[in-house]
């Protein structure tokens, strides 16, 4: 006998030994769920009645969501197959991961950064490479074309960084690009583009016009921005046939026709959820500032979230945003990351941090 839990069957030992992914805290009915950076706005009312009329779902979705790609290589100026629309983002990181990277091969992302990188390169059998972020939470971006080795065959940026913030810019970025060996897929993570105010953070899309590099992904979601989160869609803008292995290492069909038909209605609405975006934005900004005036030293933010660098205090102060009736993401060791939320979330989020702040040694 050994004192191996009981499996009924032969997991993978790496899978048996990595923790299933946790989702943000759900927040009760008067608490304000901070922690998973979604949008706090109601989805448009032409969101609703788009996904509504998606209405045969009897029948399977179009596979490629062929629309919708065609929508988005319009605007991107690239080619619909050129593009590649899946059931999140984190979807296409995982197909992106599994095609490229088996056992033996090395996955380098930033740490800390968005918490399911480590486990996609686990899943594939391959070795995970962190490389830990500079002193004020940004990507190293030198450190990281250091870790590359001839086992590399994917490196993960992620800008603006989740959980931290800040941005990387466009000519850091071009300069990092140059470096990485062509046969590498660098994969850009910009989930949270859109709320970017940034001039100078990068922006890969125009990367991928004519100037472009072959070995780059651009990841965009639906997710944020967008407010589509519970409809799970998000698209990858990148050379077609590396797409096409993403296509390939993908479980067919998984965007359902409502979810794409709220991605149209959404680009069609772009007016209304810019303005929305604003707002965020400059709630976003009032936060960062008001949280540096109580103390804190919130590194840029510019996502939709904000981070507070709290290191071993991170769950004690979770907690206390927890009592205060606001559900944030702490990050064990680390910090917490409160996503900026409902305007009336602003003044308690500021509230607790400078009570809590007092009594950090
Ligand atoms: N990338 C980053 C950096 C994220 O923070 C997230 C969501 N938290 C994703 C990708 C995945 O988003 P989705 O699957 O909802 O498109």
């Amino acid at each position: 006998m050994t004192d191996a839990p009981q499996i009924p069957v032969r997991v993978r030992p790496a899978i048996a030994a990595l923790p299933p992914y946790r989702q943000g805290r759900q927040a009760g009915a008067d608490a304000f769920k901070l922690s998973s950076n979604e949008n706090p706005f109601d989805p448009l009312p032409g969101v609703i009645a788009a996904m509504q009329s998606a209405t045969a779902v009897n029948r399977y979705p179009d596979a490629g969501a062929a629309r919708l790609a065609q929508r988005l290589a319009d605007r991107f100026g690239v080619e619909p197959d050129e593009v590649h629309i899946a059931a999140g983002s984190v979807s296409i990181l995982s197909q992106l991961v599994l095609a490229t990277s088996g056992p033996g091969d090395e996955v380098v992302y930033a740490w800390r950064s968005f918490e399911a990188y480590p486990g996609l390169a686990v899943v594939a059998g391959a070795t995970s490479v962190a490389v830990p972020l500079t002193a004020d939470f940004r990507h190293d971006l030198d450190a990281m074309v250091e870790a590359i080795t001839d086992r590399t065959r994917v490196v993960i940026v992620c800008t603006p960084n989740n959980p931290t913030g800040p941005i990387i810019t466009q000519a850091e970025f071009e300069q990092f690009i140059d470096r990485v060996p062509g046969d590498v897929l660098v994969i850009l993570d910009e989930a949270y583009a859109e709320f970017v105010t940034d001039p100078d953070a990068v922006d890969g899309m125009r990367l991928l016009g004519g100037t472009r590099r072959d070995n780059l992904v651009v990841l965009r979601t639906f997710s944020k921005a967008y407010g589509l989160a519970g409809l799970r869609i998000g698209y990858a803008v990148g050379h077609a046939r590396v797409l096409d292995a993403a296509r390939t290492t993908g479980i067919p069909l998984s965007v359902t026709a409502p979810a794409e038909a709220a991605a149209l209605a959404s680009l069609d609405a772009e007016a209304e959820l810019r303005e929305r975006i604003t707002v965020i934005a400059e709630r976003r900004d009032r936060l960062a500032e008001g949280l540096r005036a109580a103390g804190w030293s919130v590194p840029e933010a510019q996502g939709n979230f904000v981070w507070l660098p709290a290191g071993e205090h991170a769950v004690d102060v979770a907690a206390a945003f927890d009592a205060g009736g606001l559900v944030v993401r702490p990050f064990a060791g680390d910090g917490v990351r409160i996503t900026v939320g409902e305007e009336e979330s602003v003044e308690k989020v500021l509230r607790i941090a400078a009570s809590v702040v007092k009594d950090l040694p």
